[in-house]
């Protein structure tokens, strides 16, 4: 008898595990948040893993039976992907889809364009004649403030769903955004090694607005945000004006894309070419934000900042 108590025992014990809530995930970092925000109480399945192209993924019917299992499905938002419509329609009411990304504020794409012409006409406006606004920018996991912002997201749709476990999911929260905070003061000290005046940040497509807002640098992609246009001529021949204006010694290709253009640039002006930057956070050796940003920041840190400070 006492040993059937003990097994009961046992069983109840290993309870929780069994009765954990299911969270489907549209992006690699989606998915680390919500193992750390969720610990035991969550199962995620992954339904974009990395090394998926997070521009270009379609969700499979494989993938469509997976996530009908599931209570809630985190996807990025910010327009990233474009069928959530017609997922939402498919899945019904019994899965619960969040875009994370919508409670985070947006920065639009800025888009390049060095009017060189202009500028020598009329300095007063060098600082506006920079940019041109387009789409929004839907990168936003290169923020640690965002990364925070997120890490309540979770917490507050899996309290939704799973109102029992909320305590639980708020001190998971707490305890990520602790870490992001951290990450962030870290890549701080890092970045300081550069130089104000080097911090322009030249990438193969337009994924880092967001980090280069919440370090101080200036970003320009040769791609758009979506990594399939190409770049014209007068963008290129402005990136490079801008390179050699600044002094800048490095650009960087990106773990999905390393454009022709990004080696021609770097044979007329004789910069380096950087370690590839992982862009999307999908990259099958860093695709949680701390190992993203920390792959990120050493690299770029060893491309631009003096030997010296290295
Ligand atoms: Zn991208």
């Amino acid at each position: 008898m006492k040993q059937l108590f003990l097994t009961f025992g046992f069983l109840a014990a290993a309870l929780p595990a069994l009765a954990a809530t299911k969270v489907a995930t549209l992006h690699p970092i989606l998915a680390d948040l919500a193992r750390q925000v969720g610990g035991a109480n969550v199962e995620v399945v992954e339904i974009l893993k990395p090394g998926a192209d997070i521009h270009h993924f379609e969700p499979a019917p494989k993938d469509l039976a997976e996530m009908r299992g599931t209570k809630l499905l985190l996807a990025s938002g910010k327009g990233l992907e474009s069928f959530l419509d017609k997922l939402r329609d498919s899945l019904g009411a019994d899965v619960k889809l969040v875009e994370v990304g919508a409670k985070i504020p947006s920065i639009p794409f800025e888009e390049h364009h060095h009017e060189h012409a202009e500028k020598e006409k009329d300095h007063d406006h060098e600082e506006h004649d920079h940019h041109h606004h387009g789409s929004e920018d839907p990168h936003w996991w290169h923020s640690a403030e965002n990364m925070k912002r997120a890490a309540r997201v979770v917490a507050d749709e899996l309290s939704a769903v799973d109102p029992a476990n909320a305590s639980a999911y708020a001190a998971g929260a707490k305890v990520a955004s602790k870490r992001f905070g951290e990450l962030k003061s870290w890549a701080q000290k890092e970045i300081a090694k550069i130089g104000k005046k080097d911090r322009l940040l030249v990438t193969a497509h337009g994924a880092f607005g967001y980090f280069c807002k919440e370090y101080g640098f200036e970003p320009i992609s040769l791609l758009g945000i979506g990594r399939s246009d190409d770049a014209s001529s007068k963008h290129v021949a402005e990136t490079i004006e801008e390179i050699r204006e600044h002094g800048i010694k490095a650009v960087f290709p990106e773990d999905q894309a390393n454009p022709k253009v990004l080696a021609e640039i770097a044979r007329s002006t004789g910069v380096k070419i950087g370690e590839p930057l992982i862009a999307d956070g999908t990259a099958k050796v860093a695709h949680t934000f701390e190992t993203m940003l920390a792959h990120n920041v050493r690299s770029i840190v060893a491309a631009l900042a003096p030997a010296a400070a290295k």
